[in-house]
Protein backbone atom coordinates (compact mmCIF):
# COMPACT_ATOMS: atom_id res chain seq x y z
CA UNK A 1 0.00 0.00 0.00
CA UNK A 2 3.18 2.35 0.88
CA UNK A 3 3.75 4.35 -1.52
CA UNK A 4 5.91 6.93 -0.11
CA UNK A 5 8.26 7.76 -3.01
CA UNK A 6 5.42 9.25 -5.12
CA UNK A 7 5.21 12.10 -2.52
CA UNK A 8 7.27 14.67 -1.82
CA UNK A 9 7.69 15.07 1.95
CA UNK A 10 10.00 16.97 3.61
CA UNK A 11 12.32 15.25 5.67
CA UNK A 12 11.70 14.68 9.84
CA UNK A 13 8.09 15.62 9.02
CA UNK A 14 5.16 13.04 10.22
CA UNK A 15 2.32 14.60 7.84
CA UNK A 16 -1.04 13.60 9.52
CA UNK A 17 -3.00 16.41 7.69
CA UNK A 18 -2.99 14.99 4.41
CA UNK A 19 -7.21 15.38 5.22
CA UNK A 20 -6.75 19.16 4.89
CA UNK A 21 -4.18 19.65 1.87
CA UNK A 22 -2.79 16.44 0.52
CA UNK A 23 0.86 16.76 0.08
CA UNK A 24 2.46 16.86 -3.34
CA UNK A 25 3.01 14.20 -5.68
CA UNK A 26 6.83 14.03 -7.11
CA UNK A 27 5.84 14.04 -10.78
CA UNK A 28 3.47 17.36 -10.45
CA UNK A 29 6.26 19.62 -10.93
CA UNK A 30 7.24 18.02 -13.74
CA UNK A 31 3.66 17.59 -14.94
CA UNK A 32 2.69 21.29 -14.28
CA UNK A 33 6.12 22.44 -15.78
CA UNK A 34 5.49 20.47 -19.10
CA UNK A 35 1.79 21.86 -19.34
CA UNK A 36 3.15 25.80 -19.03
CA UNK A 37 6.15 25.05 -21.77
CA UNK A 38 4.77 22.56 -24.06
CA UNK A 39 1.18 23.19 -23.82
CA UNK A 40 0.51 26.83 -23.29
CA UNK A 41 4.12 28.38 -24.14
CA UNK A 42 3.96 26.46 -27.47
CA UNK A 43 0.55 25.78 -28.37
CA UNK A 44 -0.98 29.08 -26.94
CA UNK A 45 -4.83 29.23 -27.61
CA UNK A 46 -4.83 25.44 -29.48
CA UNK A 47 -3.94 24.10 -26.30
CA UNK A 48 -7.78 23.91 -25.72
CA UNK A 49 -8.13 21.61 -29.34
CA UNK A 50 -8.13 17.53 -28.73
CA UNK A 51 -4.55 16.33 -29.20
CA UNK A 52 -6.05 14.51 -32.78
CA UNK A 53 -5.79 18.60 -33.79
CA UNK A 54 -2.27 18.91 -32.26
CA UNK A 55 -4.06 20.47 -29.18
CA UNK A 56 -3.81 19.48 -25.51
CA UNK A 57 -7.03 18.43 -24.74
CA UNK A 58 -7.69 21.17 -22.23
CA UNK A 59 -11.54 21.28 -23.10
CA UNK A 60 -11.82 17.80 -22.61
CA UNK A 61 -10.10 17.51 -19.12
CA UNK A 62 -12.78 18.21 -16.83
CA UNK A 63 -15.04 15.25 -18.06
CA UNK A 64 -11.59 13.01 -18.03
CA UNK A 65 -10.76 14.21 -14.84
CA UNK A 66 -14.25 12.99 -13.68
CA UNK A 67 -13.89 9.70 -14.85
CA UNK A 68 -10.45 9.27 -13.17
CA UNK A 69 -12.20 10.39 -10.07
CA UNK A 70 -15.48 8.39 -10.70
CA UNK A 71 -13.71 5.28 -9.91
CA UNK A 72 -12.95 6.47 -6.31
CA UNK A 73 -16.27 7.39 -5.60
CA UNK A 74 -18.20 3.88 -7.63
CA UNK A 75 -19.74 6.53 -10.42
CA UNK A 76 -20.64 5.15 -13.48
CA UNK A 77 -18.40 6.41 -16.40
CA UNK A 78 -19.57 9.89 -17.80
CA UNK A 79 -21.30 11.13 -14.99
CA UNK A 80 -18.92 13.03 -12.85
CA UNK A 81 -16.74 16.30 -14.04
CA UNK A 82 -14.68 18.70 -12.61
CA UNK A 83 -14.31 22.38 -11.96
CA UNK A 84 -14.62 25.59 -9.56
CA UNK A 85 -14.81 25.11 -5.75
CA UNK A 86 -16.35 22.39 -3.77
CA UNK A 87 -18.46 25.36 -1.80
CA UNK A 88 -19.71 25.91 -6.16
CA UNK A 89 -20.13 22.58 -6.51
CA UNK A 90 -22.30 22.16 -3.65
CA UNK A 91 -24.55 25.58 -4.78
CA UNK A 92 -24.99 23.76 -7.92
CA UNK A 93 -26.15 20.62 -6.76
CA UNK A 94 -28.12 21.61 -3.59
CA UNK A 95 -30.25 24.39 -6.37
CA UNK A 96 -30.64 21.70 -8.75
CA UNK A 97 -32.21 19.41 -6.45
CA UNK A 98 -34.40 21.96 -4.87
CA UNK A 99 -35.68 22.56 -8.65
CA UNK A 100 -36.72 19.07 -8.38
CA UNK A 101 -39.26 18.88 -5.54
CA UNK A 102 -41.41 21.31 -4.50
CA UNK A 103 -40.73 21.48 -0.63
CA UNK A 104 -39.51 23.32 0.84
CA UNK A 105 -36.99 22.21 3.98
CA UNK A 106 -33.59 21.66 3.42
CA UNK A 107 -32.33 18.59 6.32
CA UNK A 108 -28.48 18.37 7.25
CA UNK A 109 -26.18 18.27 10.21
CA UNK A 110 -24.61 20.23 13.00
CA UNK A 111 -21.39 17.82 12.00
CA UNK A 112 -21.79 19.31 8.18
CA UNK A 113 -18.95 21.56 7.16
CA UNK A 114 -20.16 25.49 7.15
CA UNK A 115 -19.35 26.57 4.07
CA UNK A 116 -21.69 23.68 2.99
CA UNK A 117 -24.66 25.21 5.88
CA UNK A 118 -23.99 28.90 4.70
CA UNK A 119 -24.19 28.05 0.54
CA UNK A 120 -27.72 26.39 1.77
CA UNK A 121 -28.50 29.95 4.09
CA UNK A 122 -27.45 31.86 0.64
CA UNK A 123 -29.06 30.23 -1.54
CA UNK A 124 -32.43 29.97 0.38
CA UNK A 125 -32.59 33.75 0.39
CA UNK A 126 -31.22 34.26 -3.50
CA UNK A 127 -34.31 31.52 -4.29
CA UNK A 128 -36.53 34.02 -1.95
CA UNK A 129 -39.19 30.97 -2.00
CA UNK A 130 -39.63 30.12 1.47
CA UNK A 131 -37.12 27.42 1.76
CA UNK A 132 -35.68 26.85 5.17
CA UNK A 133 -33.07 24.87 6.56
CA UNK A 134 -33.15 22.54 9.46
CA UNK A 135 -30.20 21.50 11.12
CA UNK A 136 -30.23 18.25 13.17
CA UNK A 137 -27.45 16.66 15.60
CA UNK A 138 -26.25 13.90 13.21
CA UNK A 139 -27.48 11.21 15.11
CA UNK A 140 -30.95 12.54 14.79
CA UNK A 141 -31.14 12.55 11.00
CA UNK A 142 -32.46 9.07 10.55
CA UNK A 143 -35.70 10.26 12.28
CA UNK A 144 -36.11 13.56 10.78
CA UNK A 145 -36.57 12.71 7.32
CA UNK A 146 -40.06 13.32 6.85
CA UNK A 147 -42.60 14.09 4.23
CA UNK A 148 -41.54 18.19 4.70
CA UNK A 149 -38.10 17.24 3.44
CA UNK A 150 -37.29 18.05 0.22
CA UNK A 151 -33.64 17.32 0.43
CA UNK A 152 -31.30 15.96 2.67
CA UNK A 153 -27.66 17.70 2.08
CA UNK A 154 -24.77 15.43 4.20
CA UNK A 155 -21.11 15.87 4.40
CA UNK A 156 -20.53 11.59 4.35
CA UNK A 157 -17.43 12.25 7.17
CA UNK A 158 -17.70 14.68 9.40
CA UNK A 159 -14.59 17.59 9.03
CA UNK A 160 -14.26 17.74 12.86
CA UNK A 161 -15.00 14.19 14.21
CA UNK A 162 -14.58 11.78 11.29
CA UNK A 163 -18.00 10.13 12.03
CA UNK A 164 -19.09 8.28 9.25
CA UNK A 165 -22.71 8.37 8.34
CA UNK A 166 -24.62 5.35 6.68
CA UNK A 167 -24.94 6.67 3.18
CA UNK A 168 -26.55 3.84 1.87
CA UNK A 169 -28.80 3.39 4.91
CA UNK A 170 -29.82 7.11 4.69
CA UNK A 171 -30.29 7.39 1.12
CA UNK A 172 -32.54 4.72 0.94
CA UNK A 173 -34.45 6.07 3.67
CA UNK A 174 -34.63 9.63 2.27
CA UNK A 175 -35.91 8.14 -0.98
CA UNK A 176 -39.10 5.87 0.66
CA UNK A 177 -40.26 9.18 1.73
CA UNK A 178 -39.52 10.96 -1.49
CA UNK A 179 -36.11 12.73 -0.28
CA UNK A 180 -33.50 13.96 -2.65
CA UNK A 181 -30.08 13.37 -1.55
CA UNK A 182 -27.19 15.60 -1.75
CA UNK A 183 -23.91 13.58 -0.46
CA UNK A 184 -20.52 15.68 0.40
CA UNK A 185 -17.89 13.35 -0.54
CA UNK A 186 -14.93 16.12 1.15
CA UNK A 187 -13.37 13.73 3.28
CA UNK A 188 -14.21 10.57 1.09
CA UNK A 189 -12.80 10.48 -2.04
CA UNK A 190 -9.48 8.93 -1.09
CA UNK A 191 -10.33 8.24 2.29
CA UNK A 192 -12.14 5.17 1.83
CA UNK A 193 -14.56 3.10 -0.74
CA UNK A 194 -17.39 5.13 -1.74
CA UNK A 195 -20.28 3.82 -3.92
CA UNK A 196 -22.20 6.48 -5.10
CA UNK A 197 -24.14 4.09 -7.77
CA UNK A 198 -25.31 1.36 -5.21
CA UNK A 199 -26.40 3.84 -2.40
CA UNK A 200 -28.20 5.71 -5.09
CA UNK A 201 -27.10 9.25 -4.52
CA UNK A 202 -28.95 12.03 -6.42
CA UNK A 203 -25.70 14.12 -6.59
CA UNK A 204 -22.23 14.22 -4.80
CA UNK A 205 -19.98 16.61 -4.92
CA UNK A 206 -16.29 16.89 -3.04
CA UNK A 207 -12.71 18.25 -3.80
CA UNK A 208 -9.27 17.20 -4.82
CA UNK A 209 -6.85 18.77 -2.60
CA UNK A 210 -7.35 17.06 0.40
CA UNK A 211 -6.89 13.27 0.43
CA UNK A 212 -6.75 13.14 -3.46
CA UNK A 213 -3.20 15.29 -3.50
CA UNK A 214 -4.56 17.98 -6.46
CA UNK A 215 -2.61 20.92 -4.66
CA UNK A 216 -4.11 23.95 -2.90
CA UNK A 217 -7.13 25.43 -4.83
CA UNK A 218 -7.07 21.80 -6.83
CA UNK A 219 -10.86 22.11 -8.44
CA UNK A 220 -13.91 20.39 -7.51
CA UNK A 221 -15.69 17.45 -9.09
CA UNK A 222 -19.68 17.14 -9.36
CA UNK A 223 -21.58 13.45 -10.15
CA UNK A 224 -25.50 13.27 -11.31
CA UNK A 225 -27.00 10.56 -10.95
CA UNK A 226 -27.82 9.03 -14.58
CA UNK A 227 -31.42 9.11 -13.37
CA UNK A 228 -31.33 13.14 -13.18
CA UNK A 229 -28.76 13.71 -15.67
CA UNK A 230 -30.49 14.55 -18.69
CA UNK A 231 -33.21 16.98 -16.69
CA UNK A 232 -31.27 18.81 -13.93
CA UNK A 233 -30.99 22.15 -13.99
CA UNK A 234 -27.47 23.37 -13.61
CA UNK A 235 -28.59 26.64 -11.61
CA UNK A 236 -25.23 27.96 -12.53
CA UNK A 237 -25.87 27.85 -16.38
CA UNK A 238 -22.67 28.97 -17.83
CA UNK A 239 -21.12 29.27 -20.81
CA UNK A 240 -19.05 25.56 -20.86
CA UNK A 241 -22.03 23.83 -19.60
CA UNK A 242 -24.13 25.09 -22.72
CA UNK A 243 -24.73 21.91 -25.58
CA UNK A 244 -22.97 24.06 -28.08
CA UNK A 245 -20.46 26.56 -26.09
CA UNK A 246 -19.22 27.47 -29.44
CA UNK A 247 -22.42 28.35 -31.26
CA UNK A 248 -22.66 31.53 -29.20
CA UNK A 249 -26.33 31.53 -28.93
CA UNK A 250 -28.59 33.99 -27.73
CA UNK A 251 -30.40 31.25 -24.92
CA UNK A 252 -28.97 28.97 -22.60
CA UNK A 253 -29.57 25.08 -23.62
CA UNK A 254 -28.03 22.65 -20.95
CA UNK A 255 -25.27 20.14 -22.40
CA UNK A 256 -25.53 16.71 -22.49
CA UNK A 257 -25.61 14.74 -18.42
CA UNK A 258 -23.23 15.90 -16.44
CA UNK A 259 -21.40 18.36 -18.77
CA UNK A 260 -23.95 20.88 -18.40
CA UNK A 261 -22.59 21.03 -14.82
CA UNK A 262 -19.11 22.76 -15.98
CA UNK A 263 -19.70 27.16 -15.34
CA UNK A 264 -16.65 28.49 -16.76
CA UNK A 265 -13.27 28.62 -18.37
CA UNK A 266 -11.97 25.13 -16.25
CA UNK A 267 -8.38 25.58 -14.12
CA UNK A 268 -6.13 23.95 -16.65
CA UNK A 269 -2.85 24.55 -14.49
CA UNK A 270 -4.89 22.86 -11.62
CA UNK A 271 -6.09 20.14 -13.67
CA UNK A 272 -2.82 19.35 -15.05
CA UNK A 273 -1.52 19.38 -11.13
CA UNK A 274 -4.59 16.45 -10.74
CA UNK A 275 -3.56 14.94 -13.69
CA UNK A 276 -0.21 14.26 -11.98
CA UNK A 277 -2.02 12.93 -8.70
CA UNK A 278 -4.35 10.82 -10.33
CA UNK A 279 -1.64 9.05 -12.34
CA UNK A 280 -1.16 7.56 -8.35
CA UNK A 281 -4.30 7.16 -7.78
CA UNK A 282 -5.28 5.46 -10.56
CA UNK A 283 -3.75 2.35 -9.16
CA UNK A 284 -5.20 2.69 -5.69
CA UNK A 285 -7.35 -0.06 -4.97
CA UNK A 286 -9.49 1.22 -1.96
CA UNK A 287 -10.44 -1.89 -0.09
CA UNK A 288 -7.23 -2.36 0.35
CA UNK A 289 -6.15 1.12 1.00
CA UNK A 290 -9.27 1.07 3.87
CA UNK A 291 -7.81 -1.99 5.74
CA UNK A 292 -4.69 -0.25 6.09
CA UNK A 293 -5.99 2.99 6.93
CA UNK A 294 -8.40 1.24 9.78
CA UNK A 295 -5.09 -0.49 11.04
CA UNK A 296 -3.17 2.74 11.13
CA UNK A 297 -6.26 4.44 12.89
CA UNK A 298 -6.61 1.73 15.49
CA UNK A 299 -3.09 1.74 16.43
CA UNK A 300 -2.84 5.42 16.67
CA UNK A 301 -6.35 5.32 19.18
CA UNK A 302 -4.62 2.75 21.21
CA UNK A 303 -1.14 4.73 21.51
CA UNK A 304 -2.70 7.87 22.60
CA UNK A 305 -4.80 6.50 25.00
CA UNK A 306 -2.10 4.79 26.59
CA UNK A 307 -0.06 7.62 26.73
CA UNK A 308 -2.31 10.64 27.25
CA UNK A 309 -4.94 10.16 29.82
CA UNK A 310 -5.89 14.17 29.30
CA UNK A 311 -6.78 12.97 25.67
CA UNK A 312 -10.46 12.46 24.83
CA UNK A 313 -11.40 10.81 22.09
CA UNK A 314 -13.75 12.64 19.83
CA UNK A 315 -14.11 10.04 16.97
CA UNK A 316 -16.39 7.03 16.61
CA UNK A 317 -14.82 4.21 18.47
CA UNK A 318 -15.73 1.62 16.38
CA UNK A 319 -13.27 1.94 12.69
CA UNK A 320 -16.39 1.00 11.05
CA UNK A 321 -17.85 3.87 12.26
CA UNK A 322 -15.25 6.78 11.19
CA UNK A 323 -13.68 8.09 7.90
CA UNK A 324 -9.40 8.05 8.11
CA UNK A 325 -9.32 10.71 10.29
CA UNK A 326 -8.71 10.14 14.51
CA UNK A 327 -9.80 13.75 16.60
CA UNK A 328 -9.08 14.08 20.14
CA UNK A 329 -10.46 17.01 22.51
CA UNK A 330 -8.64 18.89 24.61
CA UNK A 331 -8.98 22.08 26.30
CA UNK A 332 -5.53 23.46 25.22
CA UNK A 333 -5.81 21.35 22.23
CA UNK A 334 -4.55 24.57 19.87
CA UNK A 335 -1.71 25.03 21.79
CA UNK A 336 -1.04 21.43 22.00
CA UNK A 337 -1.27 21.20 18.47
CA UNK A 338 1.17 23.86 17.60
CA UNK A 339 3.45 22.43 19.93
CA UNK A 340 3.01 18.59 18.03
CA UNK A 341 3.74 20.55 14.72
CA UNK A 342 6.89 21.93 16.31
CA UNK A 343 7.98 18.65 17.17
CA UNK A 344 7.46 17.52 13.48
CA UNK A 345 4.09 15.63 14.03
CA UNK A 346 1.34 17.86 11.39
CA UNK A 347 -2.18 17.64 12.76
CA UNK A 348 -4.28 20.43 12.64
CA UNK A 349 -7.16 21.95 14.99
CA UNK A 350 -11.14 22.80 14.55
CA UNK A 351 -12.17 25.00 17.28
CA UNK A 352 -13.52 24.95 19.74
CA UNK A 353 -11.00 21.57 21.10
CA UNK A 354 -10.31 19.32 18.72
CA UNK A 355 -6.88 18.14 17.93
CA UNK A 356 -7.34 16.23 14.22
CA UNK A 357 -5.27 13.68 12.82
CA UNK A 358 -5.58 12.31 8.83
CA UNK A 359 -4.17 9.01 8.10
CA UNK A 360 -3.31 8.30 4.71
CA UNK A 361 -1.64 4.86 4.15
CA UNK A 362 -0.02 5.86 0.79
CA UNK A 363 2.96 7.58 2.83
CA UNK A 364 2.54 6.85 6.49
CA UNK A 365 2.78 3.48 8.33
CA UNK A 366 2.93 2.22 11.50
CA UNK A 367 6.27 3.33 12.54
CA UNK A 368 4.99 6.89 11.76
CA UNK A 369 1.83 6.21 13.70
CA UNK A 370 3.99 5.04 16.69
CA UNK A 371 6.38 8.20 16.34
CA UNK A 372 3.42 10.41 16.17
CA UNK A 373 1.92 8.66 19.48
CA UNK A 374 5.86 9.66 21.37
CA UNK A 375 5.78 13.23 20.15
CA UNK A 376 2.30 13.44 21.00
CA UNK A 377 2.78 12.04 24.52
CA UNK A 378 5.71 14.26 24.94
CA UNK A 379 3.60 17.30 24.44
CA UNK A 380 1.18 16.48 26.84
CA UNK A 381 3.08 14.61 29.49
CA UNK A 382 5.42 17.64 29.56
CA UNK A 383 2.54 20.26 29.13
CA UNK A 384 4.72 21.41 26.43
CA UNK A 385 1.54 23.43 25.02
CA UNK A 386 1.82 25.79 28.05
CA UNK A 387 4.92 27.56 26.49
CA UNK A 388 3.03 30.84 25.29
CA UNK A 389 4.63 31.06 21.62
CA UNK A 390 1.98 28.03 20.82
CA UNK A 391 -0.86 30.00 21.84
CA UNK A 392 -0.65 32.41 19.28
CA UNK A 393 -3.21 31.85 16.34
CA UNK A 394 -2.42 32.23 12.72
CA UNK A 395 -5.20 32.44 9.94
CA UNK A 396 -5.28 29.28 9.20
CA UNK A 397 -5.53 26.38 11.89
C1 LIG B 1 -13.07 21.24 2.74
C2 LIG B 1 -14.54 21.34 2.62
C3 LIG B 1 -15.15 22.39 1.91
C4 LIG B 1 -14.31 23.49 1.33
O1 LIG B 1 -14.92 24.08 0.22
P1 LIG B 1 -14.03 24.91 -0.81
O2 LIG B 1 -15.02 25.60 -1.66
O3 LIG B 1 -13.17 23.93 -1.53
O4 LIG B 1 -13.18 25.86 -0.01
C5 LIG B 1 -16.52 22.39 1.78
N1 LIG B 1 -17.28 21.41 2.33
C6 LIG B 1 -16.73 20.39 3.02
C7 LIG B 1 -17.60 19.33 3.60
C8 LIG B 1 -15.35 20.34 3.21
O5 LIG B 1 -14.80 19.37 3.92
Amino acid sequence: MLRRGSFSLPEGVIYLDGNSLGPLPIHTPERVARMLREEWGAMLIGGWNGVTRNGAGWMEQPMKLGDRIGRLIGAEPGHVTVGDTLSIKVFQALASALAMTDRKVILSDSGNFPSDLYIAEGLMGTLGQGHSLRVVEPEAVADEIDGEVGVLLLTEVDYRTGRLHDMAGLTARAHQAGVLCVWDLAHSAGALPVDVRRAGADFAVGCTYKYLNGGPGAPAFIYVAPRHAGSARPALSGWLGHDAPFAFERSYRPGDGVARMRVGTPPVIQMAALEASMDIWDTVDLQELRLASIRLTERFIAGVEATCPDLELASPRHPAARGSQVSFQHPEGYAAIQACIAQGVIGDFRAPDIMRFGFTPLYIDEDDVDAAVAVIARVMGERLWEDPRYRERGAVT
